[in-house]
């Protein structure tokens, strides 16, 4: 279906309005791709649109690298390193947000300084004015940073080095500014990881094709290129997926939207002059014109149920025409014309109708009336019970418990001798609500889907981890004794998977044991964590460092280890180093989202063991994500491995107590307010009863 539209704005409206309308009959919005052949004309208008329609989307739209958080820094850092910097990039290094230089006061202090420095100065000859007059002032502090500056930042540019040397040697630079501590702070999905990511893969492409040695400033330069001409993409969330090219996967969506499908896209193909003359050459160049309509026509035949075609006119021309594409495509193919529907879908057209409807003398009422304005009916029913549930019969409630005998029940339920575990703490952190019904009224629903959700696959691997540690002594998996340690995990793997009969019946269950085991032999995915065990190593004490397992699954039960409230659990692993240190470890297969827990068996650890405990935090249990120990939040990972760290261990270990007390005073006061943010809530068994759109 085709629809030709003024501008790329409406195109949008329309876009947005089939999209209302699909929905409406029940199509799942994931299923459902837009595909924009010049992201740019939309991008401004994208998010405004959609929000104002009410459509979630996820964005998969390439955006310049350079404009992504994180990576102006890294450019600040390259130019400085090339020596061409102002006062302005000296500042901008001085506040960077992701490359610490640990003085919080520094900005101040060198504005002030810039300000004196009367004449232009640029590079390494305005760094020696700045430390002239941080002398005068005597400043160590100030003197400490620009040591380190010159030190770390001052390069001997000539050097003829290869690019892998080059970006070890800048990365171990940003390793200095402590960028890998910061960046433990970010989730894998987040923007900031997104943009590096794509960061590590430009280097890694031109460590590839670059072999040859070079000056340090010619890789500078050079990388600031590449850097400037790269994209990223960032997928948000969930919804209707939109991708900046036509570059949706053939057979994932039910419906695909073409947008921007004009007169100069993919003109009739033409042949370059030029084109002999690369032949002769023996060049071989990749036709994109061939290409972009190649992918043209996989989009065409990709959906299943329908495709969208629209395009509007550009500033020059006086009515919309489309792409000589969709001329031949007429040829072979019924084109339909896309019909949208009167119906008003958001607030704004609403206003608008209203507005046009009154411009023209009519009365409001004609939109109460009949049976063609249903939407509006409903709207008119929704602002109704809106105002009449700020009556204070319907506003009671409002996340707070205030009946006497509620709040008696829950002094009762949470009486003194109550033991608190992380997972339950966990759960009112996150949603106070969710936890009421989860946590306190046990209202849940239970999936009996025979496909294996992530917790089911979490128990199977613990339960593996328990018995391979149990019974391999050595504690730790090494090269020499690797073998040993493999047939210690198939027996302790055979054992588990005996206990559940529907490894050997369902489909679903005999690919998930395959994983673990191949006929008499281990799986890929243990073997991937046999591996992982031999080669892994936690960070502490400003190194990272081989351990032995000391404890798996070691419970507590009954600690006082807040004021005198009472707390159990149970360490899925604690590892032990000769220096005499710990570090607990839980197992995560699905999401990490529980910021006390790791605080809560750090505590339990420091209160039972000996040994100083010097980290926390979880080790990723899926093959088939990757194996990782997992810097989540600060809170999440947690470890000593400088004076700074070790500060920043014990205030989130204080921060935690804090937090904790107060969960349990406001469990106990009947406080099940809505969680701040998103946490889960897609997945939450609540959504239809928490109202948290309308909160
Ligand atoms: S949907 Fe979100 S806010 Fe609502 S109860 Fe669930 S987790 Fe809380």
């Amino acid at each position: 279906r085709v629809i030709d539209l003024p501008d790329s704005i409406q195109e949008l409206e329309v876009i947005a309005k089939k999209i209302r309308e699909l929905a409406k009959e029940g199509e799942n919005l994931s299923r459902i791709g837009i595909a924009f052949s010049s992201p740019s004309n939309y991008r401004p208008h994208l998010d405004r649109i959609f929000t104002e329609y009410n459509i979630p989307y996820r964005r998969k739209t390439p955006m310049s690298l350079i404009s992504g958080p994180l990576i102006k820094e890294l450019v600040g850092v390259l130019t400085i390193l090339a020596g061409d910097f102002d006062d302005q990039d000296f500042l901008a290094l001085a506040s960077a947000e992701f490359l610490s230089l640990d003085c919080t006061s520094l900005l101040d202090k060198l504005n002030h300084i810039l300000g004196e420095v009367r004449f232009e100065a640029n590079g390494w000859s305005l760094v020696r004015l700045i430390e002239d007059k941080v002398r005068v002032i005597e400043d160590d502090e100030l003197l400490g940073i620009i040591d380190f500056i010159k030190k770390n930042l001052k390069w001997n540019l000539g050097k003829k080095v290869t690019f892998k040397a080059f970006i070890s040697k800048f990365i171990g630079l940003l390793n200095k500014f402590e960028l890998a501590d910061k960046l433990d702070e970010f989730e894998d999905g987040s923007e900031v990881m997104a943009v590096w990511n794509e960061f590590k893969n430009i280097t890694a492409k031109l460590n590839k094709i670059a072999d040859e040695k070079r000056t340090l400033k010619d890789w500078i330069k050079l990388l600031k290129l590449a850097i400037r001409e790269a994209n990223y993409t960032f997928d948000q969330g969930q919804g209707v997926e939109i991708t900046g090219k036509i570059e949706l996967r053939s057979g994932d969506y039910d419906y695909i939207f073409l947008a921007g499908m004009s007169h100069d896209l993919y003109p009739t193909a033409s042949h370059n002059p030029l084109d002999r003359y690369f032949k002769e050459l023996g060049m071989e160049l990749t036709d994109d014109q061939v290409l972009d309509r190649y992918l043209f026509v996989d989009h065409l035949l990709g959906a299943k149920k329908g495709t969208f075609i629209t395009y509007s006119k550009s500033a020059s021309e006086e009515q919309a025409l489309a792409s000589s594409c969709i001329e031949e495509l007429k040829r072979v193919v019924t084109l339909k014309k896309t019909e949208v529907e009167e119906n008003l879908y958001s607030i704004n057209e609403l206003q608008q109708s209203l507005g046009l409807k009154l411009k023209a003398g009519k009365e409001y009422t004609d939109y109460t009336q009949g049976d063609d304005y249903h939407w509006q009916e409903d709207l008119l029913t929704k602002f109704r019970l809106l105002k009449e549930r700020n009556r204070d019969e319907f506003a009671v409630y409002n996340g707070k418990l205030e009946e006497e005998s509620n709040l008696n029940w829950l002094e009762e339920k949470f009486d003194d001798d109550y033991v608190y575990s992380a997972d339950l703490l966990g759960s009112y952190a996150n949603c106070p609500f969710r936890f009421l019904f989860e946590k306190v009224f046990k209202l849940s629903s239970f999936d009996l889907s025979e496909e294996i959700l992530p917790f089911e696959r979490g128990r199977f691997l613990h339960k593996i981890m328990e018995k391979f540690y149990s019974k391999f002594s050595a504690g730790k998996v090494t090269e020499d004794n690797q073998e040993e340690a493999a047939q210690v995990l198939l027996t302790a793997t055979q054992e588990v998977l005996a206990e559940y009969p529907l490894f050997k019946e369902s489909f679903y269950w005999q690919t998930e044991g395959n994983r673990y085991l191949q006929d008499d032999d281990l799986g890929v995915g243990l073997e991937k964590i046999l591996a992982f065990e031999r080669d892994s190593t936690i960070k502490s004490n400003k190194k990272t460092n081989h351990f032995t397992v000391r404890e798996v699954e070691w419970e507590f039960d009954g600690l006082e280890l807040i004021d005198d409230y009472k707390f159990r659990g149970r360490i899925d692993r604690i590892n032990y180093h000769e220096e005499g240190w710990l570090g607990v470890i839980d197992y995560k297969t699905g999401s990490i989202n529980n910021p006390v827990q790791i605080p809560l068996y750090i505590m339990a650890a420091k209160e039972e063991f000996e040994e100083d405990i010097v980290h926390g935090g979880y080790y990723i249990l899926d093959p088939g994500k990757g194996l990782d120990y997992k810097k989540v939040k600060v809170t999440n990972e947690m470890y000593k491995s400088s004076t700074k760290a070790t500060d920043r261990f014990n205030e989130s270990l204080e921060e935690a107590k804090k937090n904790i007390k107060e969960y349990i005073t406001n469990i106990k006061a009947g406080n099940f307010k809505l969680g701040d943010g998103d946490n889960g809530c897609s997945y939450c068994q609540c959504k239809f009863i928490c109202r948290k759109e309308e909160a």
